[in-house]
């Protein structure tokens, strides 16, 4: 038996999430859901952005399952999802981008994973004003942090058989807080001496990304960096409908797609659920359903042969309910 927070989220968050939660089910039996609602539709219906019951399930589970949230403007902290980061002190935002045999992009075999920092940078929200024209940002780099997320990219590339991994940095400007950042890389990477070590510059990153994606593997770098890599690395695969994250810290574990809450498309049944059916993978794997993770990813292999199964970001035409059931007969046929 598991117990796990089930977020519905917004916009398109109720509608994927509702296929996620329909397929988890039919592959493991004894999954316990909380369902609680936070976002913007719960501030309008309810008049919080995120009532008790959510932290209290999230203190229970320990374990989360979210689709997007959006957190309006003027709500006291700048994003609901930085803000579940930080408190439950998730520093690890992992971001696989592996090419889905059946969904056409511009390369062919990308399998990249991105570490990105979760809790620290520019996201540390310590930003004032001296003046009417003059603003301040103050990006927070530690070593502890740096420490943290490092080591987690060489242990999963050590546990993974990954040759390789690539820490983003602009050290070369930001001398103190990339600086230490490259630093903590260089001297935990004597410590695997069978995985190669690079350190590269972001804007360079951006260029060798898009010309050659396939000769990095594992990526690590700080939050601001991490968060524009992904969604280029997203781009590199299919785009956001088709990617997964997993946000982990020592005591809590959040699993949620790449993408917004896209209100464009919300409450028309044409969401692409795949970013969080593989949220959903990642979370499985997580808590030790290895075989389960693996036939989810199978089943939406399988069911992506057939072009008729595509969703409209994908060229097609099929619809997220159609999709849902579609990848609940390739699990039934799959055993
Ligand atoms: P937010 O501010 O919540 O991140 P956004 O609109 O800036 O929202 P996304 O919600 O990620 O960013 O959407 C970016 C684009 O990608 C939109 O056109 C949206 O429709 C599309 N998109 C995002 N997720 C999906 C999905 N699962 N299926 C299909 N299209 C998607």
């Amino acid at each position: 038996m598991k117990k796990i927070t089930l977020i519905k989220g917004d916009g398109i968050g109720p509608e994927v999430t509702a296929c996620a939660k329909k397929v988890l089910d039919l592959l493991v039996d004894d999954l316990i859901w909380t369902e609680v609602s936070a976002g913007l539709e719960t501030l309008e219906k309810y008049g919080e952005l995120i009532p008790k019951a959510v932290f209290d399930s999230i203190e229970e589970t320990r374990l989360v399952l979210k689709g997007p949230l959006t957190t309006p403007i003027g709500e006291g902290f700048r994003s609901i999802n930085v803000m579940l980061r930080k408190k439950y002190d998730l520093f690890c935002n992992m971001r696989p981008a592996l090419t889905i045999p059946g969904v056409v992009s511009r390369y062919e075999a990308i399998d990249l994973v991105i570490f990105r920092e979760n809790t620290e940078d520019l996201y540390a929200g310590i930003e004032s004003r001296t003046d009417e024209d003059t603003r301040h940002s103050i990006k927070v780099i530690t070593r502890k942090g740096s420490t943290r997320i490092i080591k987690a990219a060489f242990e999963y590339a050590l546990a993974h058989n990954r040759h390789k991994v690539t820490l983003v940095h602009k050290a070369n400007i930001m001398k103190e807080t990339d600086g230490l950042f490259l630093q903590v890389g260089r001297e935990i990477a004597k410590a695997y001496p069978d995985i190669v070590f690079e350190g590269i510059i972001v804007d360079n990153m951006c260029m060798q990304l898009v010309m050659n994606p396939h000769q990095f593997d594992v990526i690590v770098t700080m939050n601001l960096y991490g968060d524009i890599l992904s969604d280029l690395c997203a781009g590199l695969v299919g785009g956001l409908g088709v990617v997964s994250s997993a946000n982990i810290g020592d005591n809590f574990a959040l699993f949620e797609p790449v993408h917004g809450s896209a209100p464009d498309i919300a409450g028309k049944n044409i969401a692409n659920p795949i970013a969080m059916l593989l949220s959903g993978a990642m979370l499985l794997e997580y808590i030790g359903y290895y075989n389960e993770g693996k036939a989810l990813r199978t089943a939406i292999q399988e069911v992506l042969k057939d072009p008729s199964n595509h969703t409209t970001d994908l060229g097609g035409k099929c619809k997220t309910d159609a999709f849902t059931d579609a990848v609940c007969k390739a699990i039934a046929i799959g055993g």
